[in-house]
């Protein structure tokens, strides 16, 4: 079942989406102590451009998840660009779907997942972990949505946007009121 402390943002639904997948036919059992590790402080996150590194913390042990997030792509970084234009530009899930519907997926594609972890199984309850935190954390603020998926890294250093359009991205996305961000639907 859906579990509304987790990506209540359709940014950070896409992190969800990589615990919960909808192909999916049986709950996993893992899940549930993957949302208390997240929900508890047990996974702590740094970030260096798109790799994420999270230590979760879990009985005496520690686990070190490390996943490389593949670059966004040029229409969706585009995509974004334009739509953030405008006079009040925010993360919200109708920018979201706008952006979406313009034909640039936002989901964030994987490139890998590893863990530290001897577990034998495809995804380990530390990875869930990662991806329920990460939902929590782009919840919160949606700019580590774009972050994570190297957006700032193509603006500033790719060469592929006019400078000026880049300081203006910047002071666009950094000047967002935190309290507005996002809308929560219903
Ligand atoms: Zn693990």
């Amino acid at each position: 079942m859906a579990d509304h402390d987790y990506g209540y943002t359709t940014w950070g639904k896409d992190w969800v989406r990589f615990a919960e997948s909808l192909r999916q036919t049986r709950p996993d059992p893992r899940l549930p102590s993957a949302r208390r590790l997240a929900r508890d402080g047990k996974v702590q996150i740094t970030f260096d451009g798109r790799t994420v590194r999270a230590a979760v913390h879990r009985g005496r042990g520690i686990s070190t998840v490390t996943i490389e997030v593949a670059p966004m792509s040029a229409g969706a970084t585009g995509e974004i660009s334009r739509q953030l234009s405008g006079i009040q530009p925010l993360l919200t899930d109708d920018l979201y779907r706008a952006i979406a519907d313009a034909g640039h997926p936002l989901a964030p594609v994987l490139d890998s997942v590893g863990c530290s972890c001897p577990a034998a199984t495809p995804r380990c309850v530390h990875e869930l972990a990662v991806y329920y935190d990460m939902a929590r954390r782009i919840d919160d603020d949606p700019r580590i949505a774009l972050d994570v998926q190297g957006f700032f890294l193509a603006s500033a250093g790719g060469g592929e946007a006019p400078a000026e359009a880049t300081a203006r991205r910047w002071i666009a996305l950094n000047s967002l009121d935190p309290a507005a961000y996002f809308t929560v639907a219903e």
